[in-house]
């Protein structure tokens, strides 16, 4: 459906991490020539949860002008530089997947097929010794360095982070309203949705709205009926329990991601306090079974009450849909294992300003958006579903369900084309690169039956030298770094 009506009034609902990530970047990068308005209510909370992220954020705190270390001290962050899984590929198992890329270049075959020969002749030693962010997980070093990329992202306080935000979006004229939102005022004509009316009986009405009122979806879903695609069948936990606990050691560079009987549990360590949870199936574990079974397992004391949260993992239909953009828990949520939700956040915010509709809504720029974060979160998900189905964990219903499941057709490639001669590919615009996909196969399991015959090429002791030089050279970077928690203590003090 196109229109000639030019969007000027632009307004977002809801003020959770998608709402203000959406009303920041939009007042500084378009905000001269729209009206913005927020919506929030102090009587309905935010999730609350989302503290972990991924390396891609700086792409969007370099478009906000965001100071690293005025955000890490604002947010209480800590660097991350990779997630743990401990007991997924069986219990007692652990590896890491790290933010770096592993072993460096090579022009005919991926690192993965000459490491796989030199761990068979017995001189490689385990992967994550050829990438640097990997050693510097396990060592706990690392510095913001002019002369060092190691890649890495955080982990924030959420609710400290909304409010970062928000100063940035008032700062550039955001206007921000409190109130309840009770109605959605639909065209009759058209269906696209004029305005919403409040609980104190203000009427905002608007051009163009973002739907960032988390699962409710009240504008996506409850008022245009956009439709919801399932995945509970490939990601079938549906229910988390959040609690926060006091710091009982020096937080570590990494999100910890435990397997348990019938789910995960995640740490997520602050400056000041540690996020504790766990991610389980209804269908195998009560509410209180899972309470307990995270009280049992965690350090500290509490500083919150332990909060039950439900969900159902999926995907809108459509993500836009009439002159309405979901973007955050109101688009879908696919669960939080490889800490993906707030990039993809990030990703609707960015696609939405790059296809702004500024002359009036184009149905094919609406469909380009549609067709591009399909792409995306398709990827994200077979990325998670890989965790759980390739596993050799059989001791609960749970994990015997998730390793005998049928998966999607596009994962199945992928897990094939590794097993049978450790291939990967990576399509463009996905998120997740080759070293990604490595460090979780192999790490979940999978044995590559062969290596990339160019390998052969080289004499045993060439391989043996090309593979100890790239070790030294990360052993070295790391050696010269200070301890992480170090560090985050001088830098968040300097600004
Ligand atoms: P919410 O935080 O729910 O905000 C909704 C907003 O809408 C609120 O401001 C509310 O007041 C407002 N609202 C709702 N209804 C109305 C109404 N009627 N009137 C007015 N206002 C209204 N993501 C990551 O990237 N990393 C993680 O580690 C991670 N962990 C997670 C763990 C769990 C268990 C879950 C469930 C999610 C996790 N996520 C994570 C996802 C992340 O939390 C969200 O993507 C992020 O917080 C964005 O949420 P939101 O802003 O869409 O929704």
């Amino acid at each position: 459906m196109n229109t000639n009506k030019p969007i000027k009034n632009v307004v977002i609902a809801g003020g959770g991490t998608a709402g203000w990530m959406a009303a920041a970047a939009l007042s500084k990068l378009l905000g001269k020539n729209l009206n913005i308005s927020l919506i929030e209510s102090d009587d309905i909370p935010t999730v609350g949860v989302g503290e972990a992220t991924i390396p891609t954020l700086h792409v969007f705190h370099r478009l906000l002008g965001i100071n690293e270390q005025e955000f890490m001290a604002a947010t209480n962050a800590t660097f991350k530089l990779a997630i743990s899984f401990e007991n997924w590929r069986d219990e007692n198992q652990d590896y890491l997947h790290s933010f770096g890329f592993l072993g460096k270049d090579c022009w005919a075959a991926g690192f993965q097929h000459f490491w796989l020969k030199g761990r068979d002749k017995g001189f490689a030693s385990e992967i994550g010794d050829y990438c640097a962010e990997h050693l510097g997980s396990r060592t706990g070093k690392f510095a913001v360095l002019p002369n060092q990329d190691l890649n890495h992202a955080y982990h924030h306080d959420a609710g400290l982070y909304a409010k970062f935000l928000r100063k940035i979006a008032e700062q550039h004229g955001i206007n921000r309203i409190e109130g309840k939102i009770t109605e959605v005022n639909l065209n009759q004509q058209d269906g696209q949705i004029e305005s919403l009316l409040l609980a104190s009986g203000q009427l905002v009405e608007g051009d163009l709205f973002i739907d960032c009122t988390g699962f409710r979806g009240l504008l996506i879903e409850n008022a245009l009926h956009t439709g919801f695609e399932d995945w509970s069948h490939w990601l079938p936990c549906d229910s988390a329990i959040a609690v926060q606990t006091t710091t009982t050691s020096t937080p570590v560079p990494y999100t910890r991601s435990i397997a348990r009987e019938s789910g995960w549990q995640w740490r997520i360590p602050l400056q000041n306090r540690t996020g504790n949870g766990l991610v389980f199936c209804s269908k195998y574990m009560t509410d209180e079974q899972a309470k307990q079974l995270l009280l049992d397992n965690i350090e500290g004391d509490l500083l919150t009450e332990p909060r039950v949260i439900k969900y159902k993992t999926g995907t809108r239909r459509k993500h836009w849909n009439k002159n309405c953009v979901a973007i955050g828990l109101s688009s879908g949520f696919i669960e939080p294992l490889e800490s993906t939700s707030i990039h993809l956040i990030q990703r609707g915010i960015v696609r939405l300003m790059q296809m702004f509709p500024a002359q009036g809504l184009v149905q094919a720029d609406i469909d380009e958006f549609n067709a591009q974060t399909k792409f995306e979160t398709d990827n994200v998900r077979d990325f998670i579903i890989l965790h759980y189905h390739v596993t050799q964990r059989r001791d609960s219903k749970f994990w015997r369900y998730c390793s005998s499941m049928p998966i999607p057709e596009s994962l199945a490639h992928r897990l094939e084309m590794f097993a049978a001669a450790a291939k990967v590919y990576k399509y463009p615009n996905e998120l997740f690169g080759e070293s990604s996909w490595i460090q979780v196969m192999l790490g979940q399991g999978i044995e590559p039956k062969q290596y990339h015959p160019i390998v052969d090429m080289m004499e045993d002791e060439e391989l043996k030298a090309f593979l100890n030089n790239i070790k030294s050279v990360v052993k070295r970077k790391n050696d010269n770094l200070p301890h992480h928690y170090d560090f985050i203590q001088h830098y968040c003090k300097s600004p």
